[in-house]
């Protein structure tokens, strides 16, 4: 493989290396590889291992359109559960043999000579016409540099890297953050320890889950009559679809959800001094609206403490709040999410002229064209890129329609006989004018939070400001006239011709 040059190079095999994969095998294009940094397929669904993870969008949406499963066994699925199916996914489709597994990307340079990307793994060099980046935008634990933790003298892990090797009975456990995955592993290991201290900066709104189990004869029931499934899968695509304008405009329609919360707290939390520490000072949906119906209950047990501040130090066998009052602590868990705008993938990335992704965009912040490509890293293409990311449905349905776009550059490319495609900065810099003026009105950019949605400049470069239908039919056809196309080089006559592209969709 070191050496080899390919059509495509995609990097790892969640939900977008794997689903790009198969969308290149099924339109007929079988020169490309897949590199993995681990051993076996799965992004964050096969390095989530915390106890009680899943996830939050229903089952039957949560999965490729082509690629049904009609024996999940919650409705909404378990984190083993999605990891099995982009397994099979893997096998069914056949591209596991086209992945390279333990091979991590420790480089990718724009060679503006031979127009193509040179990419660097530990085994060695490859070369390819177009990069597809599927690292994921919540990969990369945030791990907070709090002052002292080098002095902390037991276990210290993230949600996305837990250790099953620490056994939390009779512990006294820390725990920092109240976000998604927080709420899904205090419940589980509270009745494990001895004491749980919960550090909680700021509350999140919470709503009933509503999880159910699929029984075997449901399962069945939609493995005979496929149509039954795609009907629950358009109920739950719908339901969710005709929210957005209460996230991105109406702000009456959050009213509902608001209740819904309210209502849910109430229920769960009898003592209206608990119930005022958990009420969110910032309007619903501004931060991920979580699912739970034993997150209040757990927090709630005598052996668990609720502490409304934010983490100032740690010594040995302590934390310190930011009120300056010390928690006895044996182990520390960092519920405190991902680093999104300032992924380190990036700073491996370098384009045209020189220029380093993540120099970039620390200086003029994350942005791009469609979510996809970036003026300046010709036939780079981001999945769940800048302003992709979802506040109300699934990231799948985002993924199909970039892969959509991949797949219309490629087909243009060969058509037109031209090396590769740099979207020209003027209608970058104009989308993203756009894409900015209508965040401004959203819920995320105006509704009293900080999150991982905005950058430290208050720009959101995260979310998607419409709905789901808009951003499909803006990618369905790969726009020509919005890039500079780059001509073939004679050095580069050496690389093999591109074969037709089949339409596959
Ligand atoms: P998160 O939502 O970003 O939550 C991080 C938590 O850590 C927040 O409560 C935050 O407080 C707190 N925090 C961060 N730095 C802190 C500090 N220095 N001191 C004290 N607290 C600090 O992270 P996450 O829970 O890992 O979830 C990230 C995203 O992953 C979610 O939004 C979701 O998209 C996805 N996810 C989904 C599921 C699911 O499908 N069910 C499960 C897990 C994750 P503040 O609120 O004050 O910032």
């Amino acid at each position: 493989m070191p050496g080899s040059h390919h059509r495509i190079v995609i990097i790892g095999t969640g939900f977008a290396g794997v689903g790009m994969a198969i969308r290149l095998r099924q339109a007929g294009i079988d020169d490309f590889v897949v590199l993995e940094r681990a051993e076996t397929v799965g992004g964050v669904w096969r390095d989530n291992v915390y106890p009680g993870c899943q996830c939050d969008v229903p089952s039957h949406l949560y999965s490729y359109s082509f690629a049904p499963k009609a024996d999940w066994t919650r409705s909404y699925p378990l984190r083993e559960e999605i990891w099995r199916y982009l397994e099979d996914c893997a096998d069914q489709f056949d591209v596991r043999r086209s992945i390279r597994f333990n091979t991590p990307v420790t480089a990718a340079h724009w060679d503006e000579h031979r127009r193509r990307w040179r990419i660097e793994t530990p085994d060695g060099e490859l070369t390819a016409d177009a990069l597809v980046a599927g690292v994921g935008a919540l990969s990369e634990p945030n791990l907070t540099d709090v002052p002292g933790i080098e002095s902390f003298d037991g276990p210290v892990f993230h949600s996305a890297t837990w250790r099953h090797d620490v056994d939390l009975t009779g512990r006294t456990v820390a725990v920092i953050g109240t976000g998604s995955s927080a709420i899904q592993f205090v419940p589980r290991i509270q009745p494990l320890v001895e004491k749980l201290v919960v550090f909680q900066r700021t509350p999140p709104w919470v709503v009933p889950q509503m999880d159910a189990a699929i029984g075997p004869e449901w399962q069945r029931r939609y493995a005979r009559h496929p149509w039954l499934q795609r009907i629950v899968r358009l109920w739950q695509y719908w339901s969710r679809e005709v929210t957005v304008s209460g996230w991105t405009r109406m702000s009456f329609m959050r009213h509902v959800t608001r209740h819904v919360a309210t209502k849910h707290l109430e229920r769960q939390v009898v003592d209206p001094d608990l119930r005022r520490r958990l009420t969110p000072p910032y309007e619903i949906g501004c931060k991920r609206i979580l699912l739970s119906d034993t997150w209040y209950p757990a927090i709630q047990k005598p052996n668990v403490e609720l502490v409304e501040t934010a983490v100032r130090e740690i010594r040995p066998g302590a934390v310190v709040g930011a009120d300056g009052v010390e928690h006895a602590a044996d182990t520390i868990i960092f519920g405190t999410g991902f680093r999104v705008t300032t992924h380190p993938g990036f700073d491996h990335i370098v384009g045209r002229d020189g220029v380093n992704l993540g120099d970039l965009w620390r200086e003029k912040g994350m942005e791009a064209y469609l979510g996809t490509t970036v003026a300046g890293f010709p036939n780079l293409f981001l999945m769940t890129g800048p302003n992709t990311g979802l506040g109300h449905s699934s990231i799948v349905f985002i993924l199909e329609s970039q892969f959509t776009y991949v797949l219309g550059a490629l087909r243009a490319m060969a058509e037109r006989g031209v090396a590769a495609f740099d979207p020209r900065p003027a209608i970058q810099a104009a989308y993203n004018l756009e894409i900015q003026k209508r965040l401004a009105k959203s819920v995320w950019n105006s509704g009293g939070c900080s999150s991982w949605y905005l950058d430290a400049r208050g720009q959101n470069p995260t979310l998607w400001p419409g709905s789901t239908i808009e951003f499909r039919r803006r990618l369905r056809k790969f726009d020509v006239d919005a890039y500079e196309s780059l001509e073939r080089v004679a050095a580069a006559a050496d690389a093999p011709a591109a074969a037709a592209v089949g339409t596959g969709d």
